[in-house]
């Protein structure tokens, strides 16, 4: 699927959007990824919304890729009583006893929650509006705290432990039961919140693995342990999330902005692709336009290096799915044509990385020759995406065009920056698909007559095996 934008779009799926006409008119506007947020659905749910990406996909020959998002051990509390106000100073009671809450007290849902805090530790309600400090616990059920920082309490709002320790497993019972639905439906990613460490991506690896799944992961980053843990997260993971919304509630906010840089950084030397999210263009969820800082968010997260964007409530529940996404595109296509991307010298290939050090290696050299001799693409054949990652990593300034037979690897690629991705299944010799991958890319009107290409494969071709060789040739 061509796009005319480097940077790629991830749109949340919602009331406001989950529709074939508005989905296909957003990724006519430039979206690449639809998120499926599977804290808002349940399996039928997230079955019918892959499918629909599907029909979207088939019916206008486009590759989006679908995202679905579990929700983790994300904690809530119960039904609250209408009118229900914490007061600054007062005693707050949270019990895992299930309970109507009200002003006094609420039901958490978080069985050895008492076990877990300690006195003194912050407990954040509704995105931090209020806050409480734990007292003290009988270790059973129940936990006195002190509002620190009263309000209104409703229903189902989210709850932070930014100090405690949390003992609930990283997939919870919900979480199993949506991830088999959407690894049934051959979903590329699969979001995994309240990343705590490496391990937990090792045991969501594990689930995927045992079906026999080919999907990749995102971890999203909200909860300081997982800052803390970044290096592993980011050797186990496929794909990483600066999931802002609970980060900037979990940690104090004004810190975010610099998590958000050292993490683009480093995702970007082990080549993670990086997505930063929440709250981007929040402001057209009401309006027609976004506010000028938002435009610059968007626009610094470019340039820090995020290989996506992505819209949240704007798209689920906004008025304006549609317009949102041409306002994003349009931030996105000007920096890239005005602001100075250039080629990532920061990561050369390592000895360390054993049987792909020539594949990393040919993947950096052909980035680093298409920025000095100007070439207008990179055009690799991949059976893995793993090419795409790597050359898509040292950000060169061409087109990196992938060619695959698989087109779940070629959904897959439209998360990561600066892919054009192509459907291409001849194993014949590989002058002739040298020649077949040359004509597609031409075709689709990213090379001209004269202009310099940068081909890389393995040879022989069919053998499928590592990448072996980079040929340097011009468009007849
Ligand atoms: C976030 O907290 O920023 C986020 C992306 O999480 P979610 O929208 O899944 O709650």
């Amino acid at each position: 699927m061509i796009t005319d934008k480097k940077t790629k779009i991830v749109a949340t799926l919602g009331p406001a959007s989950a529709n074939f006409d508005t989905m296909t008119d957003m990724v006519k506007s430039g979206v690449n990824v639809f998120r499926v947020n599977c804290s808002h659905s349940n399996p039928e749910g997230i079955r019918e919304t892959i499918r629909l990406v599907r029909e979207v996909n088939e019916k206008n020959n486009f590759s989006v890729a679908v995202l679905a998002d579990l929700q983790g051990p994300k904690l809530r509390v119960g039904e609250i009583e209408d009118g229900a106000m914490l007061t600054t100073g007062n005693t707050f009671i949270l019990t895992s006893k299930p309970c109507v809450g009200n002003s006094e007290r609420a039901y958490l849902t978080y069985e050895t929650f008492a076990r877990d805090v300690k006195p003194g530790e912050r407990i954040l309600l509704d995105d931090g509006k209020l806050m409480l400090e734990v007292e003290e616990s009988n270790q059973v059920d129940t936990v006195k705290t002190r509002v620190i920082q009263g309000g209104s309490l409703k229903s189902r709002k989210g709850v932070n432990l930014p100090n405690t320790k949390i003992s609930l497993p990283c997939l919870t019972k919900k979480d199993l039961e949506d991830l088999e639905a959407a690894l049934q439906e051959e979903v590329e990613w699969v979001g995994l919140s309240f990343v705590r460490s490496g391990e937990d991506i090792r045991q969501l690896r594990g689930e995927i693995n045992a079906r026999k799944s080919l999907a990749k992961i995102i971890s999203k980053i909200e909860k300081p342990e997982a800052v803390e843990d970044i290096d592993d997260i980011l050797t186990e993971t496929d794909a990483v999330m600066v999931a802002r919304g609970d980060l900037g509630v979990e940690v104090p906010m004004e810190r975010v902005p610099v998590i958000q840089k050292m993490i683009v950084k480093k995702a970007l030397a082990k080549s993670v692709p990086i997505i930063i999210a929440t709250q981007m263009m929040e402001t057209m969820m009401e309006n027609l336009s976004p506010t000028r800082a938002e435009v610059n968010d968007v626009a610094n997260s470019m340039l820090d290096g995020a290989d996506a964007v992505m819209l949240s409530g704007e798209t689920s529940v906004g008025k304006y799915p549609v317009q949102v996404v041409q306002m994003m595109r349009n931030i996105i296509v000007y920096v890239e044509e005005n602001a100075n991307f250039h080629f990532l010298d920061e990561h050369p290939p390592t000895k360390d990385a054993g049987d792909r050090y020539i594949t990393d290696s040919i993947c950096y050299n052909a980035s680093k020759i298409a920025d000095q001799i100007g070439a207008k693409a990179i055009l690799t054949m991949t059976h893995s995406g793993y090419t795409g990652f790597k050359i898509s990593s040292h950000r060169p300034r061409t087109t990196v065009a992938v060619f695959t037979a698989n087109r779940s690897i070629l959904n897959m690629l439209s998360l990561v920056w600066g892919v054009q991705t192509f459907y291409y299944d001849k194993l014949g010799s590989t002058d002739q698909s040298f020649a077949d991958i040359k004509e597609m890319v031409v075709q689709a009107g990213l090379a001209k007559k004269g202009d310099r290409v940068i081909k890389i494969a393995s040879m022989p071709i069919k053998e499928l095996g590592m990448t072996n060789t980079l040929k340097i040739s011009e468009v007849e």
